[in-house]
C-alpha cells in the first residue's frame, strides 16, 4: 500500500521529470567533453604514430643513408628499399616504398633509424578510396616529411629526454 502511494505521489509531482531536467541543466553549463570533428581536433601525444614521412636535413639533403635497418626490423615486411652509391661516394636509396596497408604502425622503423630519417608523423587523416593510394613511394614520403617537418621536429625534441 505504501509503495503504491509513493509511486502515485511521484507520478503526480513529476519527480522523475524534475530530476531529469535538473540533470540536463547541470550539464548544459559544464564544459563540453565532445569535439566537433573535423573542425575541432583533440591534442595528440608527441609519441603519436601516424602517417610515415622521410625527413631531410635543413640544407635539403635526405637524411636516409640507406642502411636498411628499418626494412630489416619491419615485422610486417612493409618496407622495400633499393640503394646505390652516388658519384660522391655517399649511399642513398633509389627506391623507398612502404605498403601502408601492411603496416601495423608499430613504430619499429622509427626506433631503428640511426639518423631520424623515417618517422611516424602526427597526420592521421590519410584515408583513401583505393588500396593503390596507400602504396607510398619515396617521393610521397619525402613530400610528407617536407610538409610535416615542423611538427615532427617539435615532437622529437619533446620526446628526446626520454629516449
Ligand atoms: S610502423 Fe612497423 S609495420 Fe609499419 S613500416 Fe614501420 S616497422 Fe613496418
Ligand atoms: S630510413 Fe633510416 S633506418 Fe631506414 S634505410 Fe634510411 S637511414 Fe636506414
Amino acid at each position: 500500500m505504501i509503495a503504491f502511494l509513493d509511486r502515485t505521489a511521484r507520478s503526480f509531482l513529476l519527480v522523475e521529470f524534475v530530476k531529469a531536467m535538473a540533470l540536463t541543466f547541470r550539464y548544459m553549463f559544464k564544459p563540453k567533453t565532445t569535439l566537433n570533428y573535423p573542425y575541432e581536433k583533440g591534442r595528440l601525444s608527441a609519441r603519436f604514430r601516424g602517417e610515415h614521412a622521410l625527413r631531410r636535413y635543413p640544407n635539403g639533403e635526405e637524411r636516409c643513408i640507406a642502411c636498411k635497418l628499418c626494412e630489416a626490423i619491419c615485422p610486417a615486411l612493409a618496407i622495400t628499399i633499393e640503394a646505390e652509391p652516388r658519384e660522391d661516394g655517399s649511399r642513398r636509396t633509389t627506391r623507398y616504398d612502404i605498403d601502408m596497408v601492411k603496416c601495423i604502425y608499430c613504430g619499429l622503423c622509427q626506433e631503428a633509424c640511426p639518423v631520424d630519417a623515417i618517422v611516424e608523423g602526427p597526420n592521421f587523416e590519410f584515408a583513401t578510396e583505393s588500396r593503390e593510394e596507400l602504396l607510398y613511394d619515396k617521393a610521397k614520403l619525402l613530400d610528407n616529411g617536407d610538409r610535416w617537418e615542423r611538427e615532427i621536429a617539435a615532437n622529437l625534441a619533446q620526446d628526446a629526454p626520454y629516449r
